[in-house]
């Protein structure tokens, strides 16, 4: 099962991609955290890509798709996959669904995550993530702290917070992009009939936790 989170920056992509992975076995491929892996270990691919990322910009898709391609055919795909931060443009939609093509799958669910404005900038800002880069686990210091501060529950090593997080000017453009090129997706995947709208807020009492639970089932039924 092909399955592909969409949402602006903030929404809890990341959380309700994880939970849904860790209940049903199917792989969470965040570009995001592929990115940020090898930031961390400074490999070519990750030099190349910091320049964007830094800045709050799109990676170019000549190094994206591949990246995602390539990752598509591990093992552990076999059977499908999550797929967190992309496509996040029409043109990777379309390369996405050749390269599903050629491996004879199609995007099965769309997962839409939808939360007030307001919200996901404050989410960003509160937002830490843990810095051993085979962990990854995502915290929010109000909404759902780590059991020690600043200590990831899952494997011990410290949390940190995103650079791009950081830095209000990349989070306003992360924001901007979001309207201007992701956006247009929700019609593209609504026209294919797989897509689903979730909100995620507070102020319906509906969060992350809540929505992986419903869809979880769904998939299970
Ligand atoms: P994320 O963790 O999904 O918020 O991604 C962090 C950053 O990685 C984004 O702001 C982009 O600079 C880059 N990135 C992640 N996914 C993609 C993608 N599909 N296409 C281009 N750039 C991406």
């Amino acid at each position: 099962m092909i399955i592909i989170m969409l949402g602006a920056q903030g929404t809890g992509k990341g959380t309700v991609a994880g939970l849904i992975s860790e209940a049903t076995g199917i792989p969470q491929i965040s570009t995001g955290d592929i990115f940020r892996k090898n930031i961390s270990e400074k490999t070519e691919l990750g030099i190349e890509a910091d320049k964007y990322i830094s800045k709050g910009e799109l990676v170019p898709d000549d190094i994206t798709v591949p990246m995602v391609d390539d990752r598509l055919s591990w093992d552990d795909a076999k059977e499908g996959a999550i797929l967190d931060g992309f496509p996040r443009t029409i043109e990777q939609a379309k390369k996405l669904d050749e390269i599903l093509t050629k491996k004879g799958k199609k995007v099965d669910l769309v997962i839409n995550l939808v939360t007030p404005r307001d919200e996901i900038i404050d989410r960003m800002l509160t937002r830490r993530v843990c810095t051993n880069p085979d962990c990854k686990a995502t915290y929010n210091i109000k909404l759902h702290p780590p059991i020690k501060e600043g200590i990831c529950d899952k494997c011990g090593s410290p949390l940190k917070q995103r650079e791009d997080d950081k830095n209000a000017d990349a989070i306003k453009k992360r924001l901007e992009i979001y309207e201007e090129k992701t956006s247009p997706l929700i019609d593209f995947y609504k026209n294919k009939g797989v897509l689903r709208t979730e909100e995620i807020s507070i102020s319906i009492n509906r969060m992350g936790t809540d929505v992986a639970k419903d869809i979880v089932n769904d998939i299970k039924k």
